[in-house]
């Protein structure tokens, strides 16, 4: 009786934090120094108006440095959704990768490891599932997880440092609104 199960169609965003969400202030541990990425706010309501869910997927390696606590980066979420003042909850799910570079990689991007746990987690369809930042490490765990990718020019990279690595074509937006505006 197993065969008519239907196929996962929930649609979803796995968005990076730092230069995707928020000003990339380099390991941000004081919820004073946020600072909203312009068009973000828009961008989320379009991008649930869409019928996306939104999962955060940060990497915090100055958690496993020691520069800074959980709670540290979770004062700095909080502030960031404070900012924001969309109705909650705002992300189905959290994920903060303490690991530093040095320590065995769990979460860190670019594993896969969250966004394959939150597709089979939250019934995902991995084909109308986009990971989105502005890093090369953003883009390479959405395509290891197989889902699809998005990448931002406000943040770390221009649109020439983003072509200096060997990754398959994928969208670049100046804006996350322009990004989400151009998502299906
Ligand atoms: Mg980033």
């Amino acid at each position: 009786m197993s065969g008519s199960r239907l196929a996962p169609q929930g649609k979803a965003l796995f968005l990076d934090r730092d230069g995707t969400l928020i000003v990339d202030k380099h390991y941000l541990s004081d919820p004073a120094g946020v600072e909203l990425l312009p068009t973000v706010r828009d961008a989320l309501l379009a991008a649930r108006a869409k019928g996306y869910t939104l999962f955060l997927f940060s990497n915090q390696s100055g958690i496993g440095r020691g520069y800074y606590t959980l709670a540290d980066a979770e004062a700095v979420n909080a502030r960031m959704e404070a900012l924001l003042a969309l109705p909650p909850p705002l992300f189905a799910d959290v994920c903060l990768a303490t690991e530093a570079p040095d320590q065995p990689m769990v979460y860190r991007k670019p594993s896969p490891r969250f966004i394959l746990e939150m597709i089979e987690r939250h019934g995902l369809a991995k084909h109308h599932c986009w990971m989105i930042g502005d890093r090369e490490t953003d883009i390479e765990a959405g395509l290891a997880a197989g889902i699809r990718v998005a990448g931002l020019t406000n943040g770390k990279l221009t649109a020439e440092a983003w072509a200096q690595f060997k990754l398959p074509p994928f969208p670049l937006h100046g804006t996350l609104a322009e990004l989400v505006a151009a998502l299906p």
